[in-house]
């Protein structure tokens, strides 16, 4: 199934994220905490004429992982390298990335936690110590050499930071955490998105988006395209508040940003296991989806507004989402 709201990226996205990545902290909205730890930590580095510490960045995706990566390389002056641990297969795939980087470049990992635990090993030495162990020869004449690497600045993003194994997460000297957006910084983020790509809207226009971007610029950008094209077909090609919200009804997504899969996830919960508690692997079960998917993409929304609650043994649902269905709360 189509989902318009998810925050994972789909290949819609790809044309226009490039022009709407900010480049700057400046033109990068929110995540006020995170930006101000890294500045100072890129300040220090600068005037001492070091690399920047290993950066470790968590939170659900759509949240400007990337696009804070790309940032830091921009401020550091350096170059950045992308790729992702599912792309580093073997060892040797990792060692050729490292042995061709650059004094200070950055080098992006995407899903870190998802790097086998053999290439995790090179990583070891290399953030600590920039060095590589290489093994040469098999049997017993086999031995290990140690190669120097450039100093380089290792920025991991990962969706949550209790995914990675604690000798991995222990190298990173900064970790951060990126919250989700709240609506007057989203919607700052879809005028400055409708501005670069010429669409006219007007503040309640941009207001109505940005209610049900779930909390993530990746859905914010994407809900403007989306409804660009809606008020092109439909009406002047203007959004203001009305156009937004019919361009909204059609795709669905209604005033809260939840779409039918959500609502299929908090009615099985409601219907089927009388409001919870349900362990996360039995709900994935009945919904027919992946127990990742739905801890990485469905439920973090959520979470943040309060339908859902996680107990030890399991997920409930709260008085909050039995109102939003008009059901009553007898729990
Ligand atoms: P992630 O790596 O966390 O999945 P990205 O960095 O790819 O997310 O961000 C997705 C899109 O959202 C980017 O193309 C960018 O245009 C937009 N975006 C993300 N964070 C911000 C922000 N703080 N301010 C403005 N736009 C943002």
């Amino acid at each position: 199934e189509e989902r318009i709201i998810t925050s994972e990226m789909r290949v819609e996205d790809a044309e226009i994220e490039g022009s709407l990545r900010p480049r700057t902290f400046e033109e990068y909205i929110g995540q006020e905490k995170a930006k101000e730890k890294l500045s100072i930590f890129i300040q220090a580095a600068k005037s001492r004429k070091e690399s920047l510490d290993h950066v470790l960045l968590y939170g659900p995706p759509g949240l400007g992982k990337t696009t804070l990566a790309s940032i830091i390389s921009n401020e550091m002056g350096s170059s950045l390298r992308i790729t992702s641990g599912p792309a580093i297969e073997r060892p040797g795939d990792l060692a050729a990335l490292l042995t061709n980087l650059n004094t200070g470049d950055v080098l992006f990992i995407d899903e870190i936690h998802r790097l086998s635990r053999s290439v995790e090993e090179i990583l070891y030495p290399a953030m600590e110590d920039f060095a590589l162990d290489i093994m040469i020869g098999k049997g017993p004449s086999a031995r290990s050499i140690r190669l120097d690497l450039p100093k380089f600045t290792l920025v991991g993003a990962t969706t949550r930071a209790g995914l990675l194994t604690s000798p991995l997460r222990d190298r990173f000297g900064v970790i951060c955490r990126l919250e989700m957006y709240d609506t007057q910084e989203l919607k700052t983020i879809i005028k400055r998105s409708a501005k670069i790509l010429g669409i006219g809207i007007d503040e309640q226009g941009a207001n109505e988006l940005a209610l049900r971007s779930r909390g993530t610029p990746r859905i914010a950008n994407r809900l403007l395209k989306r409804v660009r094209d809606y008020a092109q077909v439909k009406a002047s090609g203007f959004i203001d508040c009305n156009v937004a919200n019919d361009g909204l009804n059609m795709l669905e997504v209604d005033k809260m940003g939840l779409d039918s899969i959500d609502r299929k996830m908090l009615m099985t919960i409601i219907n089927k296991f009388a409001g919870g508690p349900v362990g996360i692997d039995t709900l994935a079960y009945s919904i027919g989806e992946e127990s990742h998917t739905i801890e990485d993409v469905y439920e973090p929304y959520l979470l943040q507004i309060g339908y859902i609650n996680r107990t030890p043994r399991g997920r409930v649902v709260s008085k909050l989402a039995y109102d939003y269905f008009k059901i009553p709360y007898n729990n």
